[in-house]
């Protein structure tokens, strides 16, 4: 209301497009539209990356080591420097009243030209004393105009740009629209919430977070965006549990002492502690009439099928049917032939659908899947295509989930009307992403391995120590072992080195593997080729599999406990570990030795850490460092919107207690229909509504 008459605002509103803001213009507003930034409210809600702390100013005479701080002083030289073979020095000479420090760049020569003799800057960093003197090394810099004052004691936003906008302009940009437009941002929060959960109010916190009086303001208000974030994150992903529980009632399917027995003798094997565990919280929840929406993980080889096989004999004890989907055909066929052995002398009733399958026998599986006429299917993302109905399916597994993408597995929920669900995956999911992108699955974890397994010893093979390895192979395949050969390609493409395989397959069977029986299997061969490769291979007449990563998931030839991989600088850490998994099935230990393509000079940090631990855990921790959790475990990954401020991997905490504020609001008011919550629910919606398709909600 009062807005109205506020001469400032009459100009600039929230949605007024950027390109209208004063000091934007047309070709910059494209700049803008670069960012993603379209109307002035979208520049409130861009967000500092982070911050330059000039209450850390310092004199020269104060500097310490190795400990941010910030300087300002005058440019007295620029000095760029080309060291031969392409690369450059840039050196930037800085001094203050009378005391001097040195900034340095090396290869970026551009940097050059934002310099000027007589200049005033505030560098920060991290300063070093290098023989006596202080040097920068790639500090952070603000170039100020001689009359503008030194923003000593100012905490500065440094916000991510694109080319043709400065830090500077940005800054004011920003500014004037939190000047002209704050006052007309709504709060989503009732006043009660806010008190309730100590938050500051959104109109504190846009100004502090865009130029903080304080840290502690800063902190306050940074909270209080994430929080709101993740909340509206965490809403979503209940909100769509809740429509899929509710739209849905799964079968109850009650795992009663007999056909817990009935499903034991069946097995080969006691089960684990774990597994035991794992089945037992499996069990109750096939017991509930809510769906089942529950993450396995555990490490390769820990023996996760019988657990799966467990909860879909479980389903078919009750007259349901079960599905079981892979990522890859092979492991499709394996699965689907472990079963068949299993239950050779059951009434169960089994099918395999993949891609390959012949029209004729796809028609009869289907007609029998849609009749009742089969009790377990085995199949790939075949089982995915429309057309596909189930008489009364009760369970989904689906096995190596992180092979999936999310929309795959949302397809199969509704192609799969009302079925428990349980994914499996070895690669283990943070918390925090089990809780968003997976939509709030329940976690059960596998530890330890199943009893008498052996080690697995890995080996980072050196180019001079090739002939010392293949001895040994050798020495293993004629006691009576098998063994893998991996290559990380199949034929010749211009910027992956190395052999492909059917040449390391020629090379070995005219070279070091000579005397024994060697045959291929990789992506490009038909379904029939691969599983007569593999079934070769598992009863022995083959003694060496030459292969790509075609054999990463799944496959399980407990006598095979030899590995080769070559060029293994090729395959992610995960990747690796997965492929080891093949040489740890059985009561022999394994023995992995993995080449780096010689012609590269890339650090094998990768395989060091590949080789000094075969925990899966643990490597998908130093898997996570490595690659920094972007590319990982970014919501873009998993089709979600980004975030804007929260970070899953640094806001875990605050993810927790957002998960528990949703769920709680959810129970009292499934729909988030109280009109006090109305701002909060369209905020939902507009932003996950696509993404998570429950536009049928709003
Ligand atoms: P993953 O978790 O990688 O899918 P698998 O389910 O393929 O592991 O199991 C790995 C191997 O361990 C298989 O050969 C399986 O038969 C065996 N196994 C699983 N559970 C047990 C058990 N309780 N006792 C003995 N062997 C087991
Ligand atoms: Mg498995």
């Amino acid at each position: 209301m009062s807005s109205k008459h506020d001469t400032k605002a009459a100009g600039l509103q929230p949605n007024t497009p950027v390109q209208f803001i004063p000091g934007v213009g047309p070709q910059r507003a494209t700049l803008f539209q670069k960012l993603g930034l379209q109307f002035a409210r979208d520049l409130l809600f861009y967000f500092p990356r982070e911050y330059e702390d000039m209450s850390q100013l310092r004199k020269v005479e104060q500097f310490e080591e190795n400990v941010p701080l910030s300087v300002c002083g005058n440019v007295e030289e620029v000095d760029l420097h080309h060291t031969g073979t392409g690369r450059t020095v840039l050196g930037v000479l800085v001094q203050q009243e009378g005391r001097y420090v040195r900034a340095l760049w090396f290869n970026q020569p551009y940097m050059r030209d934002r310099f000027s003799q007589g200049q005033r800057v505030v560098l920060s960093g991290k300063a070093k004393l290098n023989s006596g003197h202080w040097e920068m090394a790639h500090p952070r810099v603000e170039t100020l105009t001689a009359d503008q004052m030194v923003p000593a004691g100012q905490i500065l936003p440094l916000y991510s740009l694109t080319e043709g906008i400065s830090q500077g302009q940005m800054r004011r940009i920003i500014q004037s629209v939190l000047d002209s437009c704050l006052e007309q941002i709504d709060e989503v929060f009732p006043d009660t919430f806010l008190q309730r959960h100590n938050l500051l109010a959104l109109r504190s916190a846009l100004p502090q977070v865009h130029s903080p009086a304080t840290r502690e303001l800063l902190e306050q208000a940074r909270y209080r965006l994430i929080y709101q974030e993740l909340l509206v994150l965490q809403l979503a992903v209940g909100l769509r549990r809740q429509m899929l529980a509710g739209d849905f009632q799964a079968p109850q399917m009650q795992v009663t002492a007999r056909i817990d027995a009935r499903i034991r003798r069946l097995l080969p094997f006691d089960l684990t502690d774990s597994q035991n565990q794992a089945v037992q919280e499996i069990a109750g929840d096939l017991n509930r009439t809510t769906p089942m929406n529950r993450l396995l993980q555990g490490d390769v080889g820990s023996g996760k099928t019988v657990v799966a096989v467990y909860a879909m004999l479980a389903a078919v004890a009750h007259g349901r049917q079960a599905v079981l989907m892979t990522p890859t055909e092979i492991l499709a066929r394996q699965h689907y032939a472990t079963l068949q052995h299993l239950l050779e002398k059951s009434q169960v009733r089994i099918g395999l659908l993949t891609g390959t399958l012949h029209q004729s026998a796809r028609q009869t599986l289907q007609q029998n899947m849609a009749s009742g006429g089969v009790d377990l299917v085995v199949g790939t993302q075949a089982l995915l295509h429309a057309g596909i109905e189930f008489a009364q399916l009760g369970l989904v597994v689906v096995d190596e989930q992180h092979k999936f993408g999310v929309e795959q597995r949302a397809e199969l929920r509704s192609a799969a009307r009302a079925p428990h669900y349980l994914v499996m995956t070895a690669t283990p999911i943070p918390r925090t992403i089990s809780m968003t992108v997976f939509g709030d699955l329940d976690v059960t974890t596998l530890r330890g391995s199943p009893p008498g397994r052996q080690e697995v010893h890995t080996y980072l093979g050196f180019e001079h120590q090739r002939g010392k390895w293949w001895d040994f192979f050798r020495r293993k395949l004629r006691e009576g072992r098998q063994g893998y050969v991996i290559t990380p390609r199949v034929e010749d493409k211009g910027s992956v080195r190395g052999k492909s395989v059917e040449e390391a397959l020629e090379e070995l069977a005219n070279g070091e593997l000579e005397a024994f029986r060697l045959d291929l299997v990789h992506g490009r061969m038909s379904g029939e080729e691969k599983a007569a490769a593999l079934n070769a291979f598992h009863c022995g007449q083959t003694q060496v599999l030459v292969a790509t990563s075609v054999v990463e998931v799944g496959i399980d030839v407990p006598n095979a406990t030899l590995m080769t991989i070559e060029n293994g600088n090729y395959f992610g850490l995960s990747q690796l570990h997965q492929l080891r998994g093949r040489v740890s099935r059985g009561n022999h230990p394994g023995y992995v030795c993995v080449f780096a393509d010689s012609t590269t000079h890339e650090s094998p940090e990768r395989l060091t850490a590949f080789s000094e631990t075969t925990d899966g855990f643990e490597l998908s921790e130093i898997d996570f460092r490595l690659r920094g959790p972007g590319d990982l475990f970014s919501t873009k990954q998993h089709g979600l919107p980004p975030l804007r401020i929260a970070d899953l991997v640094r806001d875990t905490e605050t993810l927790e207690v957002a998960r528990r504020d949703a769920r709680q609001l959810l129970e009292k008011d499934t729909q988030l229909n109280d009109p006090m919550y109305s701002k909060l629910r369209r905020m939902v919606l507009t932003r996950y509504g696509d993404s998570l398709q429950f536009s049928d909600v709003g």
